[in-house]
């Protein structure tokens, strides 16, 4: 306990989470704020696939100030996890230990500055980057028009399509780390590779800066219809979903390794392979988040088994089962 101040939840945390999974949290937290602080709260209605339980605590800072100060009151050990639009999301039916933070409007900015530099908050869609971006005639950064998420699960997740990636076109990013302590991070430090960054445990990013190259905003807009098109085909876009479920093996590809151990379709429970793409799993209704993780496994099972390769998720699987 740090302090006089703050809310006092009781004893939680069940071990089991892959992430957001800290050691000793007692269920303390400052009340101080004066964003947002919600205990118990769900977590289905902020994630794409709709299922999953709640956080111990949902914080939704008013603005940079706020955010810091609240985690550095926290006590050591305090599970803190970024939420962004939940679009490549599992969160496990037992709930997320600890202090989920979402970044909401105040962090939902893009600005326009010198040499095709685009300052972006941490909470903004990959559709204001891409638009912002074609207004002023930035090139390069079209390929987020297609990426449902945020600029900090971007930068997290190293988002990307149509052979670029965040890694070809970030600066740096400022990120919180859970100490409460303002770090900026070259994009050198992030140690990116294929769908994945070492952004340290629990660090949130509150801004980043991508850079692009001039480019005529007709053209621009045109690859940015071509590539909501091309979605729209191929991608069960108005399904409760989260996105590619598992990283493409090196030189192949993960939905035709699905496809090909006779997955597509695939249920369990309220939970579906779909049918439109099979490397999308997808929450044909009421489906809780332990069949969506379980018809996973079972996929990464079969693959294993008849293509003798071993898938990888990209979804990030967090909380209690
Ligand atoms: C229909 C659909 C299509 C998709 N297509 C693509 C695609 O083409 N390419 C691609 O790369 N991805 C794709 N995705 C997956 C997803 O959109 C990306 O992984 C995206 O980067 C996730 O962003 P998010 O803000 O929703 O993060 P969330 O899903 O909320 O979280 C994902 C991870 O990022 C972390 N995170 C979120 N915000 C922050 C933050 N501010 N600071 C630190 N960590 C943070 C979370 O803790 C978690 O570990 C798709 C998803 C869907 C549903």
């Amino acid at each position: 306990m740090n302090g006089q101040m703050g809310s006092w939840h009781g004893q939680r945390g069940a071990p089991g989470s892959d992430q957001g999974q800290g050691q000793g949290f007692d269920g303390w937290v400052p009340d101080d704020v004066r964003g947002k602080l919600t205990r118990d709260a769900p977590l289905s209605r902020l994630v794409w696939f709709k299922s999953g339980g709640a956080a111990d605590w949902l914080f939704e800072p008013a603005d940079l100030d706020d955010l810091t100060g609240f985690l550095a009151q926290l006590d050591e050990g305090t599970p803190v996890m970024a939420l962004g639009l939940g679009s490549n999301l599992i969160v496990r039916d037992g709930g997320v230990p600890g202090v989920v933070v979402r970044l909401g409007k105040p962090f939902a900015t893009v600005e326009v500055r010198r040499d095709s530099v685009l300052e972006c908050g941490g909470g903004a869609s990959g559709i204001l980057v891409s638009s912002t971006a074609r207004d002023a005639g930035i090139a390069g950064l079209a390929f987020l028009r297609g990426i449902p998420g945020t600029v900090g699960g971007f930068v997290r997740m190293n988002g990307g399509a149509y052979d670029r990636e965040v890694a070809d076109v970030l600066v740096d990013c400022d990120v919180v780390l859970p100490g409460g302590e303002l770090v900026t991070l070259p994009a050198a430090d992030l140690g990116y590779s294929y769908r994945h960054s070492r952004l340290p445990e629990g660090a949130i990013v509150v801004a980043a800066r991508f850079k692009g190259e001039p480019g005529d905003p007709a053209e621009i807009g045109a690859e940015m219809d071509r590539i909501a098109a091309a979605r729209e085909e191929s991608q069960p876009l108005r399904s409760k979903t989260g996105g590619s479920t598992f990283k493409n093996p090196p030189g192949d590809k993960a939905w035709r390794l699905v496809d090909a151990a006779g997955c597509r379709g695939l249920k369990v429970g309220g939970a579906q392979v779909s049918e439109k793409h099979a490397n999308f799993l997808i929450n044909t209704g009421d489906a809780t988040s332990a069949d969506i993780e379980t018809l996973g496994e079972e996929v990464r099972r079969r693959v294993a088994e008849s293509q003798g390769v071993t898938l990888e998720w990209e979804i990030q699987r967090v909380g209690r089962w």
